[in-house]
C-alpha cells in the first residue's frame, strides 16, 4: 500500500470500512463510473456525467416502525462515511414488502435522520429513493437470469422446498423443476406475475447450487407470488422480490459503492457478488458493482432494538407512544433530552467493529453527560419539597424582606450571565436533606448542624415540625446573617454541607417525569422469559416540584441542569410557559 498523508485521513470510527474506502479511492476502482442523475440501469448511467460522488453510501430503512438507537449508528456510519470523503448517502425506503406503509413511519424516520444533522440532499439533488420504484428493473432482470440458465420456477410444496435445502450437516437435494428449459421457466414465470398461479404454488430461485455449505447459495428465492396491495404500485404485481435478491440490486442501481450491513447479513454476501455479478456480465448493471461489509449491530444493555418488539410495546401501551421518553427510539431519546451530539460521541466511542457485542447502558449515559455538562443552564429546583421556615428571619432582615440571589447560569462560561431569585423567610428544600438522626456523615440538615443554603446563607438547623403520623412537616432553622454567599463574610463560618432550595414566594412549580430504565435485566428477552415480563414497573415517577424562577424562560426541548439533581430537559410537547405549564422530563442523572 502506498503511504498516506494522514491529514487526509478523517478521523472517523469503523477503521476496516476506513480502509477499504481509502484503498478503493487510492486504486480508483469506482473513479470512471458515470452517474444518471437518478438511480437506473446500466444504459442510464452511461448516459451520465462522471460521478462527482467520491462515495456512495445508503440508509434503508423499512418503513414500518420508528428508528431506533441500533440505526442511530447504521447513520451515523453511512451519512458520516459519506460526509468525511465528500461523497453522498441516499436515504432509501425499503419498501419492497407489500405491507402497508405508514406515512407516520415515513415521515418520522425524515425527522430523525434530519434531527441526527444529516441530510439526502447534496448540491440541490435529493438522494431520497424508493425501492419499490425498482420493481420494473428487478423482474427483468429476474427474465435475464431466467433466459441465462441462471434462474428457473419451482413448483414443490412447502413441506418439500423445506425438506430438500438440507442443513449444516447435510447437503440439499436438487428440485425436480431444476432442469426445465428457459422457455418454459419463462412461460412459468410470467404465469406467476400475470396472477394464474395460488399464492404458493410457485416460486422464482436462482440456480445455484444445492450442496453449497452456505445454504443461502442453495438455489435462494428470489420472487414469490402475494396477493397483496402495495402502497405505491397498488396491485400491479403480485409476485415480490425477496429482500436477498431486492437489495443488491437497489444498491446497483443507486451506484452505491460501499454497502453497509449488520452482521447477519455476512453469509449473504456471496449471493449479493453472484447476483450482481451475472447482472453486471449481461449489460444491466453499471459497473463496477456495489460491494457489501458488514459490521457489528449495536446492541445495548437494558434496551430493546428490535422494531417488532418496540411496535408491541407502542400497541400494548407498556408505553405512551413511539417518542415516549422511555423508548429508545430516536423521537424517544429526543424527548428523553438526548441531543444529537451526544449520540454521535457515543457513536465514535463504540466505533464501529466486526464483532458482536454488547455495549453497556453507562457508555451511553456517560457520552450524553460529556455533552451536556458545558452547554446545560443550570438551575436549582426541589423535586420533593419540605418547608423550611427561617425562624429569625423578621427580626435579622426585616418582615416580609426578600434577599436577592443570584448564580452563574453556567459555572464555568461567565458570559452566559446570571439567574437571580430571592432568600426569604420561607423556602424549599429536600425532604431527604433532613435528618433527625442522622448518620456521621451526613452533613446536611439536622437539630443543631449548620448547613449553607448555595447562593445564599448559612443556617442552624433547631428542629422540624411532625404530623400524627411521624412525617416532617415543616423545618426550622435560624439564620447566621453576615454569611451571604459572595460577600466578605462568607467564609466566616465553616460549613461541612451545601444545599440547593428554593424560595417560596418567587418559586414556580413543575411538573417533573422521573424516567427510570424500562427493562429490569441487562438483556431483556434472553433468558426464559419474555421481553415484557421484565418491564421496569417503576420506570417513570411524576412528581410536582419547585423551581427558581428562571425556569419561566425555558423554551420546549431546552436542556438544563438541576444543580444535585441530574439533567432534564423541557418536554418537547406538554411544556408550555406561556400558559405557565413548565414540564420537564430527567434526562439523566448526574453520575
Ligand atoms: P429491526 O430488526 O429493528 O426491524 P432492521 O434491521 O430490520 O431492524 P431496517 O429498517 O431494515 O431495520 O434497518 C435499516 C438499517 O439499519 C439497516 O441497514 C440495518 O442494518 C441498520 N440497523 C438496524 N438495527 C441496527 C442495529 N441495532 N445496529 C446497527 N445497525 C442497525
Ligand atoms: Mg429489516
Amino acid at each position: 500500500m502506498k503511504p498516506r498523508s494522514s491529514a487526509a485521513q478523517p478521523s472517523l470510527p469503523g477503521n476496516f470500512l476506513r480502509q477499504a474506502i481509502n484503498q478503493d479511492l487510492e486504486r480508483g476502482t469506482y473513479s470512471t463510473r458515470r452517474w444518471g442523475g437518478s438511480p437506473g440501469d446500466a444504459r442510464h448511467h452511461a448516459g451520465g456525467a462522471p460521478d462527482i460522488a467520491r462515495i456512495r453510501t445508503r440508509f434503508p430503512p423499512e418503513p414500518n416502525g420508528y428508528l431506533h438507537i441500533g440505526h442511530a449508528k447504521s447513520i451515523s456510519v453511512n451519512f458520516g462515511l459519506a460526509r468525511a470523503y465528500q461523497g453522498v448517502c441516499h436515504l432509501r425506503f425499503d419498501d419492497t414488502n407489500p405491507e402497508k406503509e405508514d406515512v407516520e413511519y415515513v415521515e418520522s424516520i425524515k425527522d430523525s435522520v434530519r434531527w441526527l444533522g444529516f441530510d439526502w440532499e447534496v448540491g440541490g439533488t435529493s438522494h431520497l429513493y424508493h425501492a419499490s420504484d425498482y420493481f420494473d428493473f428487478m423482474y427483468r432482470a429476474a427474465e435475464y437470469l431466467i433466459e441465462a440458465g441462471l434462474a428457473y420456477v419451482d413448483e414443490q410444496s412447502a413441506g418439500q422446498l423445506r425438506d430438500h435445502r438440507g442443513d449444516f450437516a447435510r447437503p440439499g437435494v436438487n428440485s425436480p423443476f431444476r432442469d426445465r428449459s428457459a422457455a418454459e421457466n419463462l412461460r412459468r414465470f410470467r404465469q406467476m406475475r400475470d396472477g394464474e398461479l395460488q399464492e404458493g404454488a410457485a416460486i422464482l430461485r436462482a440456480k445455484i447450487d444445492m450442496a453449497s455449505p452456505n445454504i443461502n447459495l442453495r438455489d435462494p428465492t428470489l420472487y414469490r407470488i402475494k396477493y397483496a396491495q402495495h402502497h405505491s404500485s397498488g396491485s400491479r404485481w403480485c409476485i415480490y422480490p425477496m429482500y436477498a435478491f431486492a437489495h443488491p440490486i437497489e444498491d446497483a442501481l443507486e451506484n452505491i459503492t460501499h454497502s453497509i450491513a449488520t452482521l447477519e447479513f455476512e453469509d449473504q454476501r456471496p449471493f449479493y457478488d453472484w447476483l450482481l455479478q451475472h447482472l453486471a456480465q449481461g449489460g444491466l448493471i453499471n459497473t463496477p458493482p456495489p460491494r457489501q461489509y458488514e459490521f457489528a449491530r449495536l446492541n445495548l444493555t437494558y434496551v430493546v432494538t428490535s422494531k417488532r418488539k418496540l411496535k408491541q410495546l407502542v400497541d400494548e401501551g407498556h408505553v405512551g407512544g413511539w417518542d415516549d421518553p422511555r423508548m429508545p427510539t430516536i423521537a424517544g431519546l429526543r424527548r428523553r433530552g438526548y441531543t444529537p451530539g451526544a449520540l454521535q460521541l457515543f457513536a465514535d466511542r463504540i466505533g464501529v467493529s466486526k464483532a458482536d457485542s454488547w455495549i453497556d447502558y453507562p457508555v451511553l449515559e456517560g457520552a450524553l453527560r460529556d455533552d451536556l455538562e458545558p452547554s446545560s443552564a443550570r438551575a436549582m429546583v426541589v423535586l420533593d419539597p419540605v418547608r423550611l421556615v427561617v425562624t429569625n428571619w423578621d427580626e435579622a432582615m426585616g418582615p416580609g424582606h426578600l434577599e436577592p440571589c443570584s448564580a452563574p447560569v453556567h459555572p464555568r462560561d461567565p458570559e452566559r450571565g446570571e439567574r437571580t431569585f430571592s432568600f426569604g423567610r420561607d423556602l424549599w428544600v429536600e425532604r431527604a436533606d433532613y435528618s433527625e438522626s442522622p448518620s456521621p456523615d451526613f452533613f446536611r440538615l439536622s437539630p443543631g448542624k449548620l448547613v449553607r443554603l448555595k447562593y445564599g446563607y448559612v443556617i442552624q438547623c433547631t428542629g422540624a415540625v411532625k404530623s400524627g403520623t411521624g412525617a416532617v412537616t415543616e423545618i426550622h432553622a435560624r439564620l447566621l446573617p453576615e454569611t451571604k454567599s459572595g460577600t466578605a463574610g462568607a467564609a466566616a463560618v465553616k460549613v461541612k454541607g451545601t444545599i440547593t432550595w428554593v424560595g417560596v414566594a418567587d418559586c414556580v412549580q413543575a411538573e417533573v417525569r422521573l424516567f427510570d430504565r424500562l427493562f429490569t435485566v441487562p438483556q431483556p428477552g434472553a433468558g426464559e422469559r419474555s421481553f415484557l415480563e421484565e418491564l421496569n414497573a417503576a420506570s417513570v415517577k411524576v412528581v410536582t416540584a419547585y423551581g427558581e424562577p428562571s425556569l419561566r424562560q425555558t423554551l420546549p426541548e431546552q436542556r438544563v441542569q438541576f444543580e444535585r439533581q441530574g439533567y432534564f430537559v423541557a418536554d418537547r410537547h406538554d411544556h408550555q410557559p406561556d400558559r405557565g405549564e413548565l414540564v420537564f422530563n430527567r434526562t439523566t442523572t448526574l453520575t
